[in-house]
């Protein structure tokens, strides 16, 4: 799903920058303001300095024309007539100059003065005009007009010192508004570097705050998580593009560890189904194997079960009649006095054919099948009552059987009959593997109370070469001469053994002795044998 991410780190950026854009144009439009009006007023002060010197200017042209005047009135002569006209007319411009540069309606008290200069001015053109007249009359002047020029000196002295005086007031008043101005503008400066900085730490602390700070966050969970730590999460502490974005990697980080719980899980569940299915297979090989071995005794089995009628009818039958009728010919032989060779030869006869009724009988009792009569047994008297069948012939061959049969073994479920003849096969081949006596010991053990209950037959006799101990329990393998041995001993009593779900195996060294042990599976628990 796709998700919307929140624009509020873009805004307010966008903000900030604004504010900052806003300051700078207002306080640069400010500053200019304050500029123009700094201008503005250095151009009064330059207007007023004007005035003053227009002012300065007419008072001394007129004082000069005084003086003129009054040198005419000293000497008498008019010879300088030309001069005076000539400061008159200066005079006239300056009076044009001033009121170009006055505005009757803002500088009514300087033209108010102005107007007592031009009338100071104008007495001066009518106190000359007189005082040519009245030269051209050849009269001196009169009394009053002899002392007006002083009194005119020191009146226009205090009128252009009045007016003087309004002009240095204006500039003064535009020099310390130019100065007001120019502390606003520095401190407006000062203000805008410190709010400027104030800014630009602001500005520094928010992006490390809420951009660089998280990022590194990030990127750093972000190595933890490649590295193998799928527990790692970062604290989302806005609600910005940032906090989304650690949001976003939070929710990746869980799915990430979800997904790969997941895949441990069906690698175990994988692992298991392997693990499963190879001990199938091997149990199934185990069990093809033996299924093998069987079909091979089978097959063996087979051919000596059809050879039973044959043994029976075409051999057994014959030779029973072959013995009786060579008994019966040996009984009459001796009665009428045979050659003593003769009745030898018969004799052997007789042996021979016995021997050969001997094995004939072993091969049938092998193949026989008799029914499995299963019954819960205590091993330890199966043995105790074979032993008891057999103890007086091993005796006459100087063999002594030693028993130690460990007390309170569990039960074993078999078929009595058929165990015994695994024992006697057993103790048989142990008697023969001690043609000069010795000794036979039997044991019976079990681990604890749920191990197998074994029992273990030990001569100490003439051992079995190492490349014969893998064949004795093969049928019709045997070492003993011929007519003593059939070979059918060990291989009837694997089979007996592995169909009471035990086992059997032989371990021997040649002229050291050799021990057969058998196992069983245990059922219940045996009460305690009396010992006699
Ligand atoms: P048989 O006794 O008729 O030969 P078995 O199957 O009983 O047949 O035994 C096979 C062979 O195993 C014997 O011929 C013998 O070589 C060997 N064997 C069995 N038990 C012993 C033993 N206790 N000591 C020495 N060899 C033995």
């Amino acid at each position: 799903m796709a998700m919307e991410f929140p624009v509020k780190i873009r805004h307010r950026i966008t903000l900030y920058l604004s504010i900052a854009f806003l300051l700078v144009l207002g306080v640069g439009g400010f500053s200019l303001y304050l500029a123009k009006s700094i201008s503005g007023s250095v151009m009064e002060v330059m207007l007023q300095s004007k005035h003053v010197e227009t002012t300065e200017a007419i008072n001394t042209t007129i004082q000069h024309l005084l003086g003129e005047l009054n040198r005419v009135m000293i000497t008498g002569k008019l010879n300088k007539l030309e001069h005076i006209n000539l400061l008159k007319e200066e005079l006239n411009g300056y009076f044009e100059g001033f009121i170009s540069r006055h505005d009757p309606a803002s500088d009514a008290k300087e033209l108010r003065l102005f107007d007592q200069i031009r009338v100071k001015a104008a007495s001066t053109n009518l106190l000359a005009e007189r005082l040519i007249q009245r030269a051209a009359q050849g009269l001196p002047p009169s009394l009053d007009d002899e002392s007006m020029p002083d009194q005119m000196v020191h009146q226009l002295l205090s009128i252009t010192k009045q007016l003087n005086n309004i002009h240095y007031a204006g500039i003064n008043f535009e020099l310390q508004r130019g100065q007001q101005k120019m502390l606003a503008i520095n401190l407006i400066y000062l203000a805008f570097i410190l709010v400027g900085a104030a800014l630009v730490i602001l500005a520094n602390h928010f992006v490390s705050r809420r951009i660089v700070l998280p990022l590194n966050r990030l990127a750093s969970a972000t190595q933890e998580i490649a590295g193998g730590d799928l527990d790692k999460r970062v604290p989302v502490t806005s609600d910005d593009e940032i906090g989304s974005l650690s949001h976003a990697f939070n929710l990746m980080g869980g799915k990430l560890k979800a997904q790969d719980a997941r895949e441990k899980m069906f690698q175990e569940e994988l692992e298991e189904t392997v693990k499963k299915r190879t001990k199938a297979l091997e149990e199934a090989n185990r069990y093809l194997n033996e299924t093998q071995d069987n079909l091979i005794e089978l097959e063996k089995l087979r051919v000596v079960g059809e050879m039973h009628a044959s043994l029976t009818h075409e051999i057994n039958n014959p030779l029973g009649i072959i013995v009786f009728k060579v008994k019966a010919i040996l009984a009459e032989g001796k009665e009428n006095g045979f050659p003593p060779e003769l009745l030898s030869d018969l004799e052997e006869v007789t042996r021979q054919a016995s021997r050969i009724a001997q094995v004939i009988h072993s091969l049938l009792t092998f193949t026989r099948r008799t029914p499995f009569e299963s019954t819960k047994l205590n091993l330890n008297e199966v043995i105790q009552e074979t032993i008891a069948l057999i103890e007086q012939p091993f005796a006459r061959a100087r063999i002594v059987i030693e028993e130690e049969l460990q007390p309170n073994l569990s039960y074993i479920q078999g078929d009595k009959n058929q165990i015994q003849q695994v024992l006697l096969n057993l103790l048989s081949n142990a008697k023969d593997a001690l043609p000069q006596g010795g000794t036979i010991s039997v044991e019976t053990f079990q681990d604890g109370d749920g191990g197998p209950i074994m029992a273990r037959v030990k001569d100490n006799g003439t051992g079995i070469a190492s490349d014969d101990l893998s064949k004795i329990f093969e049928p019709f393998f045997t070492t003993k001469e011929v007519g003593k041995g059939t070979g059918l001993g060990l291989s009837v009593s694997y089979r007996i053994i592995k169909a009471h779900g035990g086992d059997i195996w032989a371990e021997s060294q040649l002229d050291k002795g050799s021990t057969f042990t058998l196992s069983f599976k245990p059922t219940k628990k045996v009460q305690v044998i009396e010992e006699t």
